[in-house]
């Protein structure tokens, strides 16, 4: 069936190749755009949104993400057949794969992301780093590189100062990171680290940082064009994880001073373009007690906690990667002058018990979902919906705008009243209880607030 379009659509035909609420959500650009989709899925998601509403859907595989979403003849395969012009990788599964994005380029398709030599050099945390260090942009104290053994491990440690942290070089997800405090436990961690890293990764390549004890987490948008234009669209602040995965997102950050953002947004700008970035991208900090930012890696990618930005700026960012992507000039795809507004938070819901955080998937037997002014949610889950026991515990994100952080963080409030989900454990509870607490509502955390939120007793209605 002919869309109507007002302009002439950047591609005819997109494959996203993802699932659930990311792959609605690429799903939702392109329908804006007038672009006709191909959604890819498991055996096991036969019965999810994204088939239901593309144009044309096709299975890749059993089940196990490595036998389909992680599967690149597959979904090449699955591009071909269904001859596309350009595929969406999403967040996760392929997305930071520089060799998808090589094979997509050799086979004629456009991969909707960086080029894949630049996913490659970000993608190697310490060569990130060292990039970013070359361009002025300041860094944590760490090694010279991938450490080679355990005395060379020993004297960069000693000379960044305990505690220090070692990082996979390859690493994502918080995996491989090690916490050292002193010398002595150093060479078990360190063995730890890059056993973990091996697996995961197929790398087994180990840095060292120095650790800050009590860092928030912030983090800069990135949006470039083929034409060596880079805009940052602010900062999310993302302090509020557990284990190292981020739970709750906001933007802009409540302590983050003017002067700082504007003096890293241009730093940033430099850098990218120094490397030659393309597409839209996060750059990641943290920051330490007095105020101060370290780059501590880049993400080539879509983030999940992107709609905070999107709200705060009136951005369609998955939208602006597609039209990036097809060579508009950036000045064509966002508003360069624009000054964010308001305030907007994300919650992510998870499917998984509030106290023990063990995985809960299942049927949902019953949904409601808020909505009202300021309020959005991106999900693929609907009322019967099984969650498939087999993939990441994101079942929906709640994000609302305010016009500060105190009017949106009521309309969180009564937003997390209103998001009802029977049949299944959620990260609910565990949000009723961030967003009462006293030190989250004054801007007062840092990375280890959900530990001691945990530690003290719920304090009213956390159910
Ligand atoms: P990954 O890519 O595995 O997610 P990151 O480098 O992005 O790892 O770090 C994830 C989180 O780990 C950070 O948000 C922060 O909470 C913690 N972290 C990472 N590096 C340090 C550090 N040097 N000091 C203290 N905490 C850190």
């Amino acid at each position: 069936m002919e869309r109507p379009c007002l302009r002439s659509a950047p591609f005819k035909k997109i494959l996203i190749a993802n699932r659930g609420e990311i792959a609605m959500r690429v799903l939702c650009a392109c329908k804006d755009l007038g672009i006709a989709t191909v959604a890819v899925y498991s055996e096991a998601d036969r019965h999810s949104l994204p088939v239901r509403f593309a144009d044309e859907a096709i299975c890749i595989g059993p089940a196990k993400s490595t036998r389909s979403y992680l599967d690149i003849p597959s979904i090449i395969s699955a591009a071909e057949v269904t001859n596309v012009d350009a595929v969406h990788p999403g967040y996760g599964f392929l997305s930071e794969n520089a060799r998808f994005a090589h094979v997509c380029e050799a086979s004629g398709l456009r991969f909707i992301g960086p080029k894949s030599d630049v996913i490659q050099s970000m993608g190697t945390k310490e060569r990130a780093r060292a990039m970013m260090r070359e361009a002025g942009v300041p860094i944590l104290p760490g090694s010279d590189g991938v450490v080679k053994s355990e005395d060379e491990a020993l004297a960069a440690a000693e000379a960044i100062g305990y505690p220090v942290i070692l990082k996979a070089s390859a690493g994502g997800g918080g995996r491989g990171m090690r916490v050292v405090n002193e010398a002595a436990e150093l060479p078990p961690l360190l063995a730890q680290a890059q056993q973990e890293a091996a697996a995961a990764f197929n790398c087994p390549d180990v840095y060292i940082e120095k650790f800050l004890r009590a860092p928030r987490h912030i983090e800069f948008q990135v949006l470039a064009d083929h034409h060596d234009n880079v805009a940052i669209l602010g900062e999310r602040e993302c302090s509020i994880q557990r284990r190292h995965q981020k739970l709750l997102e906001e933007s802009p950050s409540p302590v983050l001073k003017a002067d700082v953002r504007c003096r890293v947004s241009e730093k940033l700008r430099g850098a990218m373009a120094a490397v030659g970035y393309t597409n839209a991208g996060t750059v990641e900090f943290l920051m330490d007690e007095s105020g101060n930012l370290y780059f501590i890696e880049v993400n080539a990618r879509i983030q999940v906690e992107h709609p905070v930005t999107e709200m705060v700026t009136g951005t369609d960012l998955v939208k602006s990667q597609i039209l990036i992507a097809a060579g508009e000039p950036l000045h064509q795809v966002v508003d360069m002058s624009l000054k964010p507004h308001g305030h907007a938070i994300e919650c992510r819901i998870n499917a998984e018990n509030p106290e023990t955080f063990a995985p809960s998937p299942g049927r949902i037997t019953a949904l409601n979902l808020p909505g009202g002014i300021g309020v959005r949610v991106d999900t693929a889950a609907y009322a019967e919906y099984v969650i498939p026991p087999y993939y990441d515990s994101l079942v929906a994100k709640l994000i609302v705008h305010g016009r500060d952080r105190s009017e949106a963080l009521d309309r969180m409030r009564r937003a997390l009243d209103m998001f009802v989900v029977e049949g299944i454990y959620t990260s609910i509870p565990l949000h009723k209880r961030i967003l009462d607490h006293p030190d989250f509502r004054a801007g007062r955390f840092d990375t280890n607030f959900i530990q001691r939120l945990l530690s003290e007793r719920p304090q009213r209605n956390g159910s």
